[in-house]
C-alpha cells in the first residue's frame, strides 16, 4: 500500500473529514489533500504526530509491508491492537505490547526461560507440544538472532 492510500484509509477509519484530520494534526486541509493525492508525503515529524494521534505505525503510514508477528514471541499483530508503543506513545510494529513497553524489552534472557514464562498463556496444545513448537519458532525471530 502506498502512503497516500494508507493515509486515506486511516482518515476514513477514524470517520474524519479532511478538515477534521487537518485540525487534529495542526496542518492545513490542503496538506491533507496533497498527501491523499500522492503529491507530497508527510515529513518525519508529521508522521510521528499522525502515528501518535491515531495509534498507527509509521511503517504502515509509509506503505511498507508490516511484520505481522511479534519478533520476540511470535504472536500475530495483524489487528494492530497488540502493537507495542515507544515511551513517547509512537507505535512500534515489530513487537507486541507484552514483550516491549516503556521503551524496552520485558522478556527473559534465554529462549528456554522465555518459553517457560509464556507457557501458562498458551492453551493450544500440551506443554510439551508447545515447548517443542516454540523452541523451533523463536530462534527464527529477529529478537533472538541478536
Ligand atoms: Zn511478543
Amino acid at each position: 500500500m502506498e502512503p497516500k492510500d494508507a493515509l486515506l484509509e486511516l482518515r476514513k477509519k477514524q470517520g474524519l473529514s479532511q478538515d477534521e484530520m487537518a485540525a487534529k494534526l495542526f496542518v492545513t486541509r490542503q496538506a491533507v489533500s496533497r498527501w491523499e493525492n500522492g503529491e507530497t508525503v508527510p515529513n518525519t515529524d508529521t508522521l510521528k504526530v499522525i502515528a501518535k494521534t491515531f495509534g498507527a505505525s509509521i511503517n504502515t503510514l509509509l506503505g511498507q509491508p508490516r511484520n505481522l508477528i511479534c519478533q520476540v514471541c511470535g504472536m500475530p499483530l495483524e489487528d494492530g491492537e497488540n502493537y507495542s508503543k515507544e515511551a513517547d506513545g509512537v507505535v512500534n510494529d515489530q513487537y507486541c505490547k507484552w514483550c516491549y513497553y516503556d521503551g524496552g524489552f520485558h522478556v527473559a534472557q534465554t529462549v528456554d526461560q522465555f518459553i517457560e514464562d509464556i507457557l501458562p498463556h498458551q492453551s493450544w496444545g500440551t506443554p510439551d507440544e508447545i515447548r517443542a513448537f516454540l523452541r523451533k519458532q523463536l530462534p527464527q525471530l529477529a529478537y533472538w538472532q541478536k
